[in-house]
């Protein structure tokens, strides 16, 4: 691929570079402009890296040690980002939970996570207690005198993000402050983030995309972040009041679209919209196109390794391609066409889970994703679905991206997510789960055929299944589990 012209030697010295430092000394640096603005707060670099160390001062005084795990789970504010950086600050491991999640969900991530303190916002503080876990809510977060830097580096674990947990229990991805300073620097990288942005920050911070890409690159571009909740109308106002950046996951592209049909707005001044996390379909790709004024910017990524493959900022958006690697990140496909990842963003290894730690590196220390992917002969990377949502139906593989792609192009379909539904003739059986589009009938037989005639016929669904709406996860990722269920 494209980074792979650079030489071993010149890789290993960027990634190096890309690694170096620690966190705290990385993103709070000094300066007197607003660096964060969210309803009516807005604060200064200066003022918010004093919280924080005042934040870490309170940690460091209630006898938080440096590599203690502090959780964190509430919802997106300013609060949110300053405990986050207060935890980082004193040293801590941050373990983040998705405030989404009810009690049982919690309660695995805690248990497994063990932290000697809970951060959390008023609504969620009596489902931790319950759980028996020392509970701070954001409006107590302690105070103290400034503590001493702690021995941070590269190596000294940052914090811990669970992986969605769609084929199994949530794994805690341990990422240390050299894997988010590189994922921070790059995106700068790749995405050309200078101190003239604004980014538009709607994604969950609990998140990698929020967080290590939305976040921190906001702190070390020297530029400035807008957070609001997600509706299309905040989004487009802040974009057309000084936003010059937005980060999105598909679902949130359709609804922009739906909301720009109806209230066309001038978005020239935005500088680029990132798309990821779940497949932009080429449909959505040209709608934002001519609603947003351009294509949004597709990249891939995954909890475990980073936001680590993105389309060219400054050259062409291809739909349906997830682009190039990132500066340092070496990206192959191994068995199976399984995408595999090599570089300083990539984590080493889940929390207490050696053997999950095993499994999930080759011999020559490349990260299994579990995607299937395709390597075109320019170098870029598709995205053909995940490993384990496989459909083996009469003996045959098939993908369900490939079908969705295919059923996608239908008018009457507005939104399709193709999964498994056991059977006893076929093992299993491709069901098409689909949104109707409204503008046409769906009619199975007429799907079924419109298949037929674009894809081999053990590739096409067998049923159809009218939907109001699919389930989709906090990122916009389909949850196929619970359409078969
Ligand atoms: P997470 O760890 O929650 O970020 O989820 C990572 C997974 O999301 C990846 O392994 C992919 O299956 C999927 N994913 C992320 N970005 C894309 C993309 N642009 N296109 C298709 N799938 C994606």
């Amino acid at each position: 691929m494209a980074r792979e012209a650079l030489t071993a030697s010149a890789q290993d010295e960027l990634r190096q570079k890309l690694r170096a430092g620690n966190l705290p000394d990385a993103l709070l640096t000094p300066g007197r402009q607003v660096v964060l603005r969210t309803g009516d707060r807005k604060i200064t670099r200066d003022a918010l890296r004093a919280d924080a160390e005042s934040v870490a001062g309170g940690l460091h005084e209630s006898g938080v040690k440096p590599g203690d795990r502090v959780a964190i789970y509430a919802a997106n504010s300013l609060d949110w980002v300053v405990a986050y950086l207060g935890v980082q600050r004193a040293g801590a491991c941050a373990v983040m939970i998705n405030p989404d999640y009810h009690s049982a969900e919690a309660e695995h991530i805690l248990r497994d996570s063990e932290p000697v303190l809970v951060l959390t916002d008023s609504p969620r503080a009596a489902t931790v207690l319950k759980l028996g876990f020392k509970v701070v809510q954001f409006e107590d977060l302690p105070g103290g005198l400034t503590p001493p830097m702690p021995p941070l580096d590269a190596e000294s674990p940052a914090a811990i993000l669970y992986t969605s947990g769609t084929t199994g229990r949530p794994k805690g991805a341990l990422l240390d402050h050299g894997n988010l300073l590189a994922q921070g620097r790059g995106a700068l990288e790749v995405w050309r983030w200078t101190a003239q942005d604004t980014l538009v920050h709607a994604l969950p911070l609990f998140h990698l995309h929020g967080l290590g890409m939305g976040l921190h690159g906001t702190l070390l571009s020297g530029g400035s972040a807008v957070l609001v909740p997600f509706t299309p109308e905040n989004v487009v106002h802040e974009l057309t009041h000084g936003g010059t950046m937005f980060f999105g996951v598909p679902s949130m592209y359709q609804r922009l679209c739906e909301w720009l049909d109806q209230n066309p707005a001038d978005l020239s001044r935005v500088r680029v919209f990132v798309c990821g996390s779940a497949p932009l379909p080429p449909a959505l790709f040209e709608r934002c196109a001519k609603l947003l004024g351009q294509a949004p910017v597709e990249r891939y990524g995954i909890t475990e390794g980073g936001i680590v493959v993105t389309n060219p900022c400054d050259g062409p958006r291809q739909p349906g391609r997830v682009g190039y690697p990132f500066p340092g990140v070496e990206v192959k496909l191994g068995e199976r066409d399984e995408v595999l990842l090599k570089g300083g963003q990539v984590f080493k290894g889940y929390w207490r889970n050696p053997e999950a730690t095993r499994e999930a590196f080759t011999d020559d220390g490349f990260f299994r994703t579990g995607d299937v992917g395709e390597i075109g002969e320019d170098g870029s990377l598709a995205i053909r679905g995940r490993i384990k949502e496989l459909i083996i139906t009469g003996g045959f593989n098939v993908y369900p991206r490939e079908v969705e792609l295919v059923l996608e192009a239908h008018p009457a379909v507005h939104e399709v997510a193709v999964a498994g539904v056991p059977s006893e003739r076929w093992g299993e059986e491709v069901t098409a789960f689909v949104v109707p589009s409204g503008s046409q009938p769906l009619v199975e037989s007429e799907l079924i055929a419109f298949a037929q005639e674009r894809l081999a016929s053990y590739k096409c669904p067998k049923r159809v299944v009218k939907l109001d709406k699919l389930p989709r996860n906090a990122m916009g990722k389909v949850q196929r589990a619970l359409l078969v269920r």
